[in-house]
């Protein structure tokens, strides 16, 4: 029986083999280990690719969205727009700065916040959104930077899924204030370890964050904020440069690949799948289906040596690390609902015709 797994790094690492293996010499022998030459190098590769003036890179995605929210000196008392059904980290960002997430519902279809409820989630408090660009499906960024416009809001992307995507002719993590991504080794840039970014078009923003990620330090033992220590592996910067340069064509081949599918299960009566804003391009971190029959498809899929995920099995609202955020379950049903009805199924570079072909055929005979 053909086996798929959920993913594979093999076709990616086999792509780009000799030149980390160039990219770690040369880093070794240059004995510059720390905010070196590969970190401004990158920086300004990924400036240019989101065609934003700034980078800064930073130790991982939730440190980079913490010190996006720092910058802005959003804190205590402060709220700021989430939607209610992304990854925690998300969540955790906000908490981090000790301000309260308002949650609001996702679009059913796109699976991205609900541009119509944004406003109505606004209070005197409200400092800022960090819309999330879930499975690598731009939000309306249109209608979110004119919502922040006309109450005097700042907007932080989550691009942590959506690297390359664009709304509107404009890439993600250009459109906000100032916008947070993760190189975790999963998604679509993947370091081989931990990395994340920052990337603005304020310098004002950008000179805090490089402060910031050094421990509030611009001259060295000298401090002017309490800062942390953020600062991207100079490592994981030389590796990304080498990834950087296969982005776009891995982009195409994951549209391809979501192309496949969208196509041969087209006509599967119970099966919804990916729907695209108007104006949005998708990158396809995640392709992810939805339907009222999840558990048991999943488990079929499972006994035919099909692996699936779920992103995710419980909202931010209903975990236990937010007990006291108070909300009960019927809190936010769309979220609720997505929970129990989504399945990515398996989407990666070096994906053969033949696995998704099996994949098709089986889901196909699930629903027969
Ligand atoms: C991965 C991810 C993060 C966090 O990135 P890390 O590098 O793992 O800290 C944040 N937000 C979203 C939407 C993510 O997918």
């Amino acid at each position: 029986m053909m086996k798929v797994p959920f993913l594979s790094f093999d076709a990616t690492n086999e792509i780009i083999r000799e030149e980390i293996f160039e990219t770690f010499e040369k880093f070794y022998d240059s004995k510059y280990y720390v905010l070196g030459p590969n970190t401004t190098t990158f920086e300004e590769q990924f400036a240019n690719y989101c065609g934003t003036k700034h980078c800064r890179g930073i130790s991982n995605g939730l440190d980079a969205l913490h010190l996006s929210l720092k910058a802005l000196n959003i804190g205590k008392g402060d709220e700021v727009i989430v939607p209610s059904n992304t990854y925690i980290a998300s969540v955790l960002a906000v908490s981090m700065i000790h301000a309260t997430p308002v949650l609001v519902e996702p679009d059913i279809n796109t699976f991205n916040i609900d541009k119509n409820l944004i406003e109505a989630a606004i209070t005197e408090k409200t400092k800022a959104i960090l819309p999330v660009h879930l499975y690598g499906q731009p939000c309306e960024m249109d209608v979110i930077m004119d919502l922040a416009d006309r109450y005097d809001l700042k907007v932080i992307e989550d691009n942590a899924q959506s690297q390359g995507a664009t709304f509107k002719g404009q890439k993600t993590g250009s459109i906000g204030h100032i916008n947070a991504t993760s190189f975790y080794p999963t998604k679509n840039l993947g370091a081989l370890g931990e990395a994340g970014a920052i990337t603005t078009n304020d310098p004002i923003l950008d000179e805090m964050v490089r402060s910031l990620r050094n421990y509030g330090s611009e001259k060295r033992y000298h401090n002017e904020y309490q800062g942390y220590n953020n600062r991207i592996d100079e490592l994981q910067a030389g590796i990304l440069s080498v990834k950087l340069k296969y982005l776009d064509l891995w982009t195409t081949e994951r549209q391809a690949l979501a192309a496949n599918y969208d196509r041969e299960l087209a006509n599967v009566r119970g099966l919804q799948l990916p729907f695209i804003a108007e104006g949005a391009t998708h990158v396809y971190h995640l392709y992810v289906i939805r339907t009222s029959q999840r558990d048991a498809l999943a488990a079929y899929l499972k006994e035919n040596n099909i692996d699936t995920i779920i992103h995710y099995p419980i909202p931010p609202h209903l975990q236990k690390a937010y007990k006291d955020m108070g909300s009960k379950k019927g809190a936010y049903p769309i979220a609720e609902q997505l929970s129990q009805e989504v399945l990515s199924i398996p989407l990666f570079i070096g994906m053969t015709e033949e696995q998704q072909k099996y994949i098709c055929d089986k889901i196909r005979q699930f629903y027969k």
